[in-house]
């Protein structure tokens, strides 16, 4: 048995897989509803509710896995580097480095050009209205 994650990760090209053969079928059904539309009305008609059904379920299979991406991103995460001086104790913080890491020499500081290091790392998760 494999963890809830990689189902997940295998499932969903399978699910895009199964919305083209949807696709695919509901414009084979729309093509067949036209074709029977001047002899056989009744089976136009079914054709032809299938086909635009099957239509209406991808596209809005679709827009449902949009708005799901939509909220992973937003709930995306920033980490933050604080640089601290050892001379003045000037403290300012900048987007977070690959490398970074806690007590490492930050080079000199802005303010009087001493020393500076890493003082402290920290995430945080950003909201829906994000930080201005
Ligand atoms: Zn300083």
């Amino acid at each position: 048995m494999s963890g809830k994650g990689k189902e997940y990760s295998f499932l969903l090209p399978l699910y895009f897989m199964l919305l083209g053969v949807i696709i695919v079928l509901s414009g084979a059904l729309l093509i067949m509803g036209l074709k029977a539309s001047g002899e056989n009305t009744l089976d136009a008609t079914i054709y032809t509710t299938l086909g635009v059904a099957g239509f209406f379920f991808a596209f809005y299979s679709i827009q449902e896995a949009r708005k799901r991406m939509k909220l992973l991103k937003k709930k995306k995460g920033r980490i933050m580097t604080v640089i601290k001086c050892k001379k003045c104790n000037h403290v300012y913080e900048r987007e977070f480095k690959e490398g970074d890491y806690v007590y490492k020499n930050a080079g000199d500081c802005p303010q009087c050009g001493g020393n500076s290091f890493i003082f402290l790392i920290y995430a945080f998760r950003e909201d829906k209205k994000g930080i201005t």
